[in-house]
């Protein structure tokens, strides 16, 4: 199948078949990595080994914990504010999807949270820029989601936030392209998309960031407690974490984040081009300059021809082209894992389509 899946997504068939080798017998141990305690030494060098992958691949090799969570990124919108939203301060959310809303509409239910920017009105079509962002100098933080997965944009520049803690959501674009890190207090990331199959999330939080004990809150949902814990303060998704090993030695042997920034432009670019190329037919969801090189959205000159276009793809072998329900047209999802001959193919299935159909 040519797997555009939005998440849970694609992973790298070397890694299937790899975790399928070691699914009964794991490195000759006589057992399932899945039945043995989480406290082993099998599983406590899988658990900071990934940990140190993830800082390596992300440049953040000092003043950073890598904490594994359950919850998806749904539970950090929640986490975040309970963790960092002292009374009095503020919560800054840039809105630019419906997942950033969602993050501010959390954290407006633990205090109070302020919209920095917002594109709603212009239908997500382009992104704030960095002169329309006014952060209150009061904020506890500002949060950002880099990559909207439904509208199918990303951000191109970090937003300067000086001394106040920057937070990314990057579930959807994690490791799709080299940043400055450091700029970011943390990133975090539901594994479903760019790193692994669903079950964990990442919060890389700041050893400043981390000094923040907010001893009102619950230890399971402190990011402190967590940390000192190394990720083993209860059970953890050992399989869902093993599986993330696995993906992020390959990212690092295929050349790392740099290389899969090439790649993913090179595979987005055959959608984009074909897109463009085509004298309106297709009609790209977002502004050129503002568009995802994970996500790409696009519309048909009718709904029909959209029902169509992805009951036609399914006949060809290619699964999840449908957009988000709330959003409509298609939605081509080319995680790190989705091979150019994918991308290749839709490409052709479109300009097949549109000879078709046009
Ligand atoms: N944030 C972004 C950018 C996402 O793409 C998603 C899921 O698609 C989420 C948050 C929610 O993630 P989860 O389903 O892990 O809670």
């Amino acid at each position: 199948a040519y797997n555009f899946n939005p998440g849970p997504a694609a992973l790298p068939l070397e890694v299937l078949q790899q975790a399928q080798e070691q699914f009964v017998d794991y490195n000759g141990i006589g057992m399932s990595l899945m039945e043995i305690s989480h406290r082993s030494k099998e599983y406590e060098a899988i658990n900071s080994e990934t940990q140190q992958l993830l800082l390596e691949l992300l440049g953040l090799e000092s003043g950073y914990q890598v904490l594994f969570m359950g919850g998806g990124a749904s539970m950090q919108f929640a986490t975040i504010p309970l963790n960092f939203l002292k009374p009095g301060k503020i919560g800054s959310y840039i809105i630019t999807g419906s997942f950033s809303e969602k993050a501010y509409d959390e954290g407006r239910i633990v205090g109070e949270a302020a919209i920095v920017a917002s594109n709603k009105e212009g239908k997500w079509r382009s992104l704030p820029k960095a002169s329309d962002l006014t952060i209150d100098p009061n904020s506890a933080y500002v949060h950002m989601t880099t990559n909207n997965t439904i509208e199918g944009s990303q951000f191109s520049y970090i937003p300067e936030t000086g001394n106040i803690p920057l937070i990314g959501d990057m579930t959807s674009g994690i490791l799709s392209r080299p940043i400055d890190s450091k700029k970011y207090a943390m990133i975090y990331a539901g594994a479903q998309k760019n790193l692994g199959p669903s079950g964990v999330t990442v919060a890389v939080i700041s050893d400043e960031l981390l000094k923040e004990e907010p001893k009102h809150i619950p230890l399971i949902l402190r990011y402190s407690n967590h940390a000192k814990n190394s990720s083993l303060y209860n059970t953890p998704p050992v399989h869902s974490i093993y599986m993330m090993n696995l993906v992020l030695k390959w990212v690092k042997k295929n050349g790392g984040v740099a290389a899969m920034e090439k790649q993913s432009i090179e595979k987005s670019n055959l959608v984009y081009d074909a897109i463009d190329g085509s004298g309106g037919f297709y009609t790209g969801n977002i502004d050129a300059d503002s568009r995802s090189i994970m996500n790409m959205t696009f519309r048909l000159p009718s709904e029909e021809l959209e029902k169509q276009f992805v009951k036609e793809s399914e006949q060809h072998n290619f699964v999840g082209l449908a957009g988000h329900r709330s959003v409509g047209g298609i939605r081509a999802s080319a995680y790190l894992a989705v091979p150019y001959e994918a991308c290749k193919a839709l490409a052709d299935f479109m300009s097949d389509f549109q000879k078709r159909n046009g």
